[in-house]
């Protein structure tokens, strides 16, 4: 190890920046952010450090650098863009003891700023020695999405719990455990989802039954939305209760690409199989449901597109919210926004369509919806579907109204590799449907907006 990681302490304490322009103002906010009182030494002041100055942010001195302005200073920081400016700035430092970070110069550095991943009280610093600055950068971005952006939360609500934790479990093994069951569980969970009240009266009840001497077992659901397949297209707090869960129980339309996040130890349990009639399947997913968080696990109930569109996201956080069981419900993006985000295809184009509404188009309920409202112009309607309502769904259609000419488009396996789209009017698309063999996953783009599908696929328009 080159270089030691330390975090400093810069309350009120004074710190040297040599340098006015661009790079010493991003210096300067972060010694401000750490709380510093910063003095800048620079001829001549950029527009951002002359507004901090002239809001008494900080300490200007309109000169050249020299020495005595290292008087009274704790650390400097050399961003000019003069090299023998910022040498003679590390040659001071050094004769007195005085650490001094050189701006991109680690080799006349005896400081060195690392990269920041910001989730106060929780610090990540990347460094890399001065060797590589960029690779520093892309391993910041890997963990700030790794990092739940309340972590820092967490962190606060167990220090201000941590004396009376002490004073519970007066056993420091009996502690730990307790501290790791509430970092991996239902408070963690409220915490990043931002219920605080639901994590302190968690966390009160979780001690109260720790110090009693009993394990409180509580399972959660976490009701995630996995998109429309393509797995990049997952949110992070999705990636980042997937890390979490115990079991995962999935759909048919989950794809396996997603499902390759799940934690690599984690308990799947396909419940999208065809098997029987499909009431008798939600039965059993509310059965298996109950029976995991029942044994105090973590589940991840894991949905196509988002839960709550179609997804009977609903009946199961019912259920859960009877049995008394936690639920987190994660949006997931939804075959349509997938879908017209795939085809290039603007759902509300100005001009166009000044509403989209999404209609599901299975069973019977096809003949009795609002044909005359979903036929008007100036909409965007999606249906998702079963392939085989096509002809039925386009009969609807014309009959109240819709012109033959009305463009459609329909997008199979949106974001997956072998999405196709097929675009034609509604004179023409089942024809067209049928000639491509369209198959299911699939939806249907009706409105004056279909004409803009992109058809990567290179099915042409007829
Ligand atoms: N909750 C899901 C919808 C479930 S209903 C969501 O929000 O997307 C199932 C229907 O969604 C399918 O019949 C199909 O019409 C549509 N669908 C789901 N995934 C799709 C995909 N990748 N491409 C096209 N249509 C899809």
């Amino acid at each position: 190890m080159d270089l030691l990681p330390v975090f400093l302490n810069l309350s009120d304490r004074w710190v040297l920046v040599v340098g006015g322009g661009a790079v010493a103002a991003r210096k300067v906010e972060l010694l401000l952010q750490a709380h510093a009182r910063v003095r800048v030494v620079a001829p001549q002041l950029c527009e951002e450090l002359a507004s901090s100055r002239d809001l008494g942010r900080l300490e200007h001195l309109n000169l050249e650098f020299a020495p005595a302005h290292f008087d009274g200073m704790l650390l400097a920081i050399a961003a000019t863009n003069r090299k023998e400016v910022n040498r003679a700035v590390a040659a001071e430092g050094s004769a007195r003891g005085v650490f001094v970070n050189v701006v991109d110069d680690a080799q006349h550095s005896s400081a060195v700023m690392p990269a920041i991943v910001d989730r106060s009280p929780i610090l990540v610093a990347i460094g890399t020695a001065g060797h590589s600055p960029t690779l520093a950068r892309q391993l910041r971005a890997q963990f700030e999405s790794m990092l739940p952006e309340r972590l820092g939360e967490v962190a606060s609500l167990a220090g201000q719990a941590r004396e009376r934790v002490k004073q519970a479990l007066p056993e420091p093994a009996q502690r730990r455990r307790f501290w790791e069951q509430l970092f991996t569980g239902s408070f963690a969970t409220s915490v990043l989802n931002g219920r605080i009240a639901e994590a302190q009266t968690l966390l009160a009840q979780q001690l109260g039954a720790a110090s009693a001497g009993q394990a409180a077992l509580r399972g959660e659901v976490y009701l995630i939305g996995a998109g429309p397949g393509d797995a990049d297209l997952l949110t992070l707090r999705a990636l980042q209760l997937l890390q979490q869960a115990d079991v995962v129980l999935y759909d048919r339309l989950v794809s396996p690409a997603v499902l390759e996040r799940a934690r690599r130890d984690a308990l799947r349990i396909d419940v999208g199989k065809q098997s029987g009639r499909h009431r008798v399947t939600q039965e059993r997913i509310h059965a298996l449901l109950l029976e995991h968080a029942g044994r105090g696990l973590r589940v991840a109930r894991l949905k196509g597109g988002d839960p709550f569109i179609f997804g009977r996201g609903g009946e199961e956080i019912d259920l859960l919210r009877r049995a008394g069981i936690p639920v987190i419900v994660v949006p997931g993006v939804t075959a349509a926004l997938g879908a017209a985000a795939a085809a290039l295809l603007p759902l509300t184009q100005r001009g166009l369509a000044a509403s989209v509404t999404l209609v599901t188009a299975t069973g019977d309920g096809v003949d009795h919806m609002d044909w005359r409202a979903l036929a008007a112009p100036m909409q965007t309607v999606v249906f998702y579907m079963g392939v085989a309502q096509l002809p039925r769904i386009v009969e609807h259609l014309r009959a109240h109204g819709a012109p033959g000419q009305r463009p459609v488009a329909i997008v199979e396996r949106a974001t997956l590799p072998e999405q196709r789209v097929i675009a034609g009017t509604l004179d023409t698309i089942h024809a067209l449907a049928e000639r491509e063999r369209v198959v299911a996953p699939a939806l249907l783009i009706v409105g004056e907006v279909a004409s803009r599908a992109v058809t990567l696929s290179g099915v042409d328009k007829t």
